[in-house]
């Protein structure tokens, strides 16, 4: 099958002279070609997104939010079918794929509150006579480029409020997991919606580039590793548009004595295993304090041993394949990187023979134990089912710990302790808190906040940040006196 982008309300298919091939990653069977568009077909996305937007921003708002309406219903009508499709392309469990979807959809009916959201503000009698208002409008051509990890999900982190805010939209999924958004634009086009107001564009480097160079493409919401996203952060300013840039992690846990162990273990080995490591919200580094020490390693490396990875579309199943055999090598890599530095291989996952896939891209559950703060596997985003341990004596020095860390996406506390999780929530430098939470996951009515190195911009994807994100505030003030001659 060869994939095809849909621009201005039509499936076209690409110019493009290279194509990759999008792989079930725990059989390694191709599922589909996917094109490497070229700058062109970036340039007629954007010329089909400028020619929607004036009658799109004159459409009223609780017109615009009926054919989100419409697509919620077809992606719930469709829920199974794309589920499935999550998981062949990306490699996590059925369980996992429809949590995404679940969180996708939440997008969508956050963004359905619209009429509400993007009311602007105002004030009469600013000074004798004169009112003031702040109304909210949109940018015109906004864009957004997909990392691989949730295909379905984090399109919708931008485009269900990008369009209900009245802008016209392009889209650039990960050329790694392409198959998901053909489905979900097929549900697009049965919406009806006009033509131009949602693209599709496939591809990789040029078409990011293309998207970031062109004059009519107001704002962009990438997310991604940091290194791109400081590309992105810095190529898209130069050009003037509107940027928010989320990037890469390394998440630490704190487990302090008085956690209750057996619900943190759980939650722990959710957190770091779930999707195979590949979250941005993965826990990977989880610090005992005092006494959890020698509980909760036994634990966590038992949590890892039983832990049941194969192929995610079969029944049991609790962990997928990672995304790809260089994804494979570079998390061995790491591992051994970790051993050369001193730690202990607690539990090894390393080239493990799954039965019937053996020619999958599998990483088992490890554990390192006895790492050290300033170490690579303490410091480096490994993107896999790798979890460090790393001992410390008291919640002082974990708070350290967490804020010395150059990401600042979530930071998680396991305590029974209220005044131990108070000063962890006001003391911990990172954009999204966990108290006795594994995976601190905004839902769509909050941002999705990261800090420091994991997210470049200031207004955060989700919830009224997208809001204002996707709309420019304009400020009129204005007089109407009924006597000309009595205002002055
Ligand atoms: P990636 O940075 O390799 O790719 C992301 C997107 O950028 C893709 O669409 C890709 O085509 C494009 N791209 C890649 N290299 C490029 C280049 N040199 N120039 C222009 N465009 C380029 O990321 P990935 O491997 O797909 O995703 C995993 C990363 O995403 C991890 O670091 C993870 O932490 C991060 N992530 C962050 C969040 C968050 O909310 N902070 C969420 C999910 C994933």
């Amino acid at each position: 099958m060869q994939l095809q982008n849909y621009i201005n309300g039509e499936w076209q298919p690409s110019s493009a002279s290279e194509f990759l091939e999008a792989i079930n990653p725990a059989t390694t069977e191709v599922l589909a070609q996917v094109p490497l568009s070229p700058a062109a077909e970036v340039d007629l996305a954007a010329q089909a997104a400028v020619a929607a937007f004036p009658n799109w921003r004159r459409t009223p708002v609780q017109n615009r939010i009926q054919y989100l309406f419409k697509l919620k219903t077809l992606l719930e009508a469709n829920f199974d079918e794309l589920a499935r499709t999550i998981t062949l392309e990306c490699g996590k469990t059925l369980a996992e794929s429809q949590a995404e979807l679940q969180r996708a959809i939440e997008n969508v009916e956050v963004a359905c509150g619209m009429p509400m959201l993007m009311q602007g503000y105002n004030l009469e009698d600013i000074a004798r006579g004169i009112d003031e208002t702040a109304i909210r409008q949109p940018l015109g051509v906004a864009a957004a480029i997909a990392p691989f990890n949730f295909p379905a999900m984090i399109p919708f982190w931008f485009m269900p409020y990008a369009i209900a805010c009245g802008n016209t939209y392009i889209v650039k999924p990960s050329e790694k997991v392409p198959i998901t958004l053909q489905k979900v634009f097929e549900l697009i086009d049965q919406t009806g919606l006009p033509k131009g107001v949602i693209n599709l564009v496939n591809g990789a480097k040029e078409a990011v580039d293309a998207i970031l160079e062109h004059p009519a493409i107001r704002a962009i919401s990438f997310v991604g590793s940091s290194p791109v996203a400081q590309y992105i952060y810095a190529k898209a300013a130069a050009h003037g548009k509107r940027v928010q840039c989320q990037g890469g992690a390394k998440n630490p846990i704190i487990v302090l004595p008085d956690a209750d162990l057996k619900m943190t273990t759980r939650i722990v080995a959710d957190s770091a295993f779930g999707c195979a490591g590949q979250r941005c919200l993965a826990a990977s580094v989880a610090v005992t304090v005092g006494e959890a020490k020698k509980t909760f390693t036994d634990a966590i490396a038992q949590a890892a041993r039983e832990r049941a990875v194969g192929f995610g579309l079969e029944p049991g199943v609790q962990m997928g394949p990672v995304i790809t055999r260089q994804s494979c090598d570079r998390i061995t890599g790491l591992i051994q990187t970790g051993v050369d530095e001193g730690a202990n291989l607690l539990v090894d996952g390393r080239s493990p023979q799954i039965q019937h896939y053996e020619q999958g891209h599998f990483v088992k559950p490890t554990i390192l134990q006895n790492i050290q703060p300033q170490s690579t596997i303490a410091q480096t985003e490994i993107f896999g089912p790798v979890l460090g341990l790393l001992h410390l004596n008291t919640i002082e020095e974990a708070i350290a710990f967490v804020n010395h860390n150059k990401w600042g996406n979530m930071a998680c506390l396991f305590t029974s302790s209220g005044a131990a999780a108070r000063q962890f929530r006001y003391e911990a430098e990172a954009g999204n808190i966990g108290i006795n939470i594994g995976v601190a996951a905004p839902m769509a009515f909050f941002p999705f906040s990261g800090w420091k190195e994991s997210f470049y911009g200031d207004l955060h994807g989700q919830g009224r940040d997208a809001v204002e994100f996707f709309t420019q505030v304009k400020v009129v003030v204005e007089r109407w006196p009924k006597d000309w001659s009595r205002q002055f």
